[in-house]
Order: C-alpha cells, then structure tokens, then sequence
C-alpha cells in the first residue's frame, strides 16, 4: 500500500545518511506510480506530487526526525485536502420540493442510489419522498424503481415506457405539488457510454425540472474511465455533485480524487454494497486513509514476488524433497520474511485483515524473528545441518549463547521439524505441489 511504499522509500535513502531533494524526488516517484495505481489519473497525480513536494520543503522534512512519517502525514493531509476536507451534504431547496435529478451510465448505480438516498432521508428526516421513473428505455428499468419503492414504501410515479422522459418529469413534479412530497428524485436512462442524445435528453429533464441537485453516479470500479465519465458529464451538463458507487468491491477509490479535480465538484456519497442501506456520506479523510493504506492484494503480491529470491526457493523446494532442509536454509527463509517487513503489514495488506481479531494474535513482530535468528546463529554448523544432535546439553548452550530461555530454543526446533515435515508431505505428496506453487 502506499504508506508502506512512502515508507521503504524513504527507508531505503534514509540508511544512506542524510536526506537529500534528490531523495525526496525518488519518493515522490513512487508515490506518484501508486497515486497511478489507485486509479488517480495522471494530471491530478502530477499535481498532487508538486504540491507535496512544495510542502515537505517547506516544511523542512528532510532535515526533521522520521523523514518518512512527515512525508506520509503531508501526503494524507494533501489528499484529504484535495477531496475537500469536509462532507458535503445534499443541495436543500427553501421550499418543497427539493428536486433531486440523477444522472450516470448505465449500470452506474442511479435506481438503486435513488432507492438508497430516499430511504436515508425518509429514516433520518422523515421526509416524503417521490421517485419519479423517466428512464423510459426498457421496462424492467421501471420495474426495478416500483419494487425498489414498494420495498421501501416510498411512492413510485411512472408513466410506463409510452411517454417521454420530459413529460413524465413535468406530471410527476405536478403530483409531487399537489401531494406536498418534500424530495422528489428524478432516475433518469443511462447509456453505455456517453453521447448527444443522452446529454440531450438530460438537457430536457433539467429545463423543465429545474432540479436542486444534479447527482452524477459514477462507478468507482470503473478506474481512470471513472474520471472521464465524470468530465463529459460536467462539461455537457453541468453536475452539482457526485455519487460514487461500488467502493465496496476491491478498488483503491483513487477515482474520487481525480473526479473532484477534474470537475469541481463535490463528492457527496459513496455506495458500499447493494443492499439500500449500503450508503455512506463521503468522508474525505477517510478516503484518504483508504488510498494511502487499504488492504491491497496487488501490492503484498508485487512484494513477495519482489523479495522472494525464486532461485533460492526453488533450491530450497530440492532440499525438501531429499528432506535436507536444514537450519541453515530455515534462517535463510526466515531472513527472506523478515525482507519483506514486518509480519504484521503483510497481513494487514489481505483485505478484511486490518481489523480482523485474529491479527492480535498472529502478530509476529521483527524482534520474534531476531530471536530466532539469534538462536540458529548460536548452533555450530553441525547442529545447523543435522538438527538431531541437539541434546539438552547443546539445547542449554544455545539458550544461553543467544540469550533466549531453552523453551524458545525448544520451540524454535520444534517449529523447524513441524516446517520440515510439512513442506518433505507435500512435496513429495501423491498429489504433487498444491495450487499456486507448481512453479516454485
Ligand atoms: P443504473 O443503471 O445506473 O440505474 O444502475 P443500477 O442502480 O440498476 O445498478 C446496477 C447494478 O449495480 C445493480 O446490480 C446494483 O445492485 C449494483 N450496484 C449499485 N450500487 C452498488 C454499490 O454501491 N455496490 C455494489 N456492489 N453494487 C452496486
Ligand atoms: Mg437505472
């Protein structure tokens, strides 16, 4: 994840002494590659970088304690910053109805983020709301809305599939008058991509709805497209605020930064799921937290696969076939884990592990790794290659060499037999190697 990178980064020029501008720029780099990763699209990353980079001069980081932890927190206070510091609530007209009108692609998420919205409103404000149903492209496009508004008993007003979106808008503004509805929403069609027709018929339902809020639905799994979607929206229509949808799916949610520089606008909620209740109000600075350090499976597979010596691996995997695995090469995988940083951050990379209560216990932390590697460098090289000649005796000798107590030292040979044991079972297992390790 980011902060990690921003971290090693750092770490890396750090153990060269001191700090210097070129440093920062190499940093910088990667920050922004993985700005690029998150989905940010390249000019919002380009100026996000230059603002940090005027930042952490300005404040002197390079010459402060923890270099790596100030650039992290200017990188956080940036982003936040840039997504708008706080959230944005929705547009609230001085007299009823506040007239909320969607827009989006196809499949975006606009039915069902109406659904959501009015159902938050109707809980929170006991407000009435109306859905007004003027995507008159397919029925089961109004069908979606009417069950969605049963569900939820939130009338639906429709006029079938035979009118134009214009004047279905026109009538239902007119019962939602006559009936004192306070919010109407307006779901309008989507198309696979944008074009004029759409923008136009948009354009339509605008003059006649004179809506309040103009709510642009963008999929956030949609990545650097999301962005642009976002722009031609803006610029043919003229947006007031954004929706990002899908944030509970594996994107990094960087599309959220580049959607606010690139348009201006605010993002006002995001969809997690797709239950009705599945809607949050953005927060930018956890959007922040979210790009700079969620649970990242590309990033912890890029790690191993980079710190992972596949030689030594596949020269190891021999040993486990002639069972001569032996402490030598346990020290040499356990120094490769230990490259990979700390136990806990690869974890925490594999989502819904950060907060799992598991990882309280699985913490294995750098200095549980010191200790056994302080305990392997206390046996002579023949204890090291044959493990049975560790009597008590040796056992004792060795706790005391490494400064560890015997039953680390006996749990440690444990540990080493179980590994062996278990590796020599399945590498020479009738069914060959398990999945994903064939070509180790
Ligand atoms: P529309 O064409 O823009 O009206 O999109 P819909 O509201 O019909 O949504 C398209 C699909 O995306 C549906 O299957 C929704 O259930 C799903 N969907 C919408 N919002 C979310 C979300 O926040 N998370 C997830 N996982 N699915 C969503
Ligand atoms: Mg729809």
């Amino acid at each position: 994840n980011l902060t990690s990178r921003i971290q090693t980064a750092m770490k890396t020029l750090s153990g060269k002494g001191k700090v210097s501008e070129t440093d920062l720029d190499e940093t910088l780099r990667e920050i922004r590659l993985a700005l690029l990763e998150a989905d940010v699209n390249l000019k919002t990353a380009r100026n996000f970088i230059k603002q940090v980079r005027d930042k952490a001069l300005g404040a002197k980081v390079l010459e402060g304690l923890n270099p790596s932890e100030q650039v992290v927190k200017i990188v956080n206070d940036q982003l936040t910053a840039m997504m708008g510091e706080k959230a944005v609530p929705l547009n609230k007209s001085s007299k009823i109805p506040t007239v909320i009108m969607m827009a989006g692609l196809q499949g975006a998420g606009k039915t069902t983020t109406v659904a959501k919205l009015a159902n938050r409103l109707k809980d929170e404000n006991h407000a009435r709301p109306l859905l007004i149903a003027a995507d008159v492209y397919r029925p089961a496009a109004i069908e979606q809305l009417k069950s969605l508004g049963d569900q939820l008993s939130i009338p639906v007003f429709d006029e079938g599939v035979g009118e134009n979106p214009r004047k279905i808008v026109e009538d239902g503004l007119k019962q939602a008058r006559e009936n004192k509805n306070d919010y109407v929403f307006i779901d309008t069609a989507g198309r696979l991509q944008i074009d004029q027709v759409l923008m136009q018929e948009l354009k339509d339902i605008e003059k006649m709805a004179e809506p309040d809020e103009i709510l642009l639905t963008v999929d956030a799994m949609t990545g650097q497209n999301a962005t642009e979607t976002a722009r031609g929206f803006n610029d043919a229509l003229g947006i007031t605020g954004v929706v990002l949808t899908k944030l509970d799916g594996d994107t990094r949610g960087g599309a959220a930064l580049s959607i606010r520089e690139v348009t201006g606008k605010p993002i006002k909620f995001v969809g997690e799921g797709e239950k009705v209740t599945d809607l949050d109000v953005f927060y930018p600075d956890r959007m922040a937290s979210r790009i700079l350090g969620m649970g990242d499976v590309l990033s912890l597979i890029e790690k191993t696969q980079k710190d992972f010596d596949e030689k030594q691996a596949s020269e190891q995997l021999q040993k486990l076939q002639e069972n001569t695995f032996d402490f030598n090469d346990f020290l040499e995988q356990l120094k490769q884990i230990q490259n990979m940083g700390p136990m806990e951050d690869m974890l925490k990379m594999i989502p819904g592990m950060a907060n799992n209560p598991a990882m309280a216990q699985a913490q294995i932390g750098p200095k549980d790794f010191s200790h056994m590697e302080a305990i392997v460098y206390s046996m002579t090289p023949g204890e090291r290659v044959d493990p049975e000649l560790l009597t008590p005796a040796r056992r004792r000798r060795i706790a005391a060499g490494s400064g560890r107590p015997v039953v680390d030292v006996n749990r440690l040979i444990k540990q080493f037999k179980q590994m062996r044991q278990m590796m020599y079972k399945f590498t020479n297992g009738k069914g060959g190697l398990p999945a994903g390790m064939e070509d180790m």
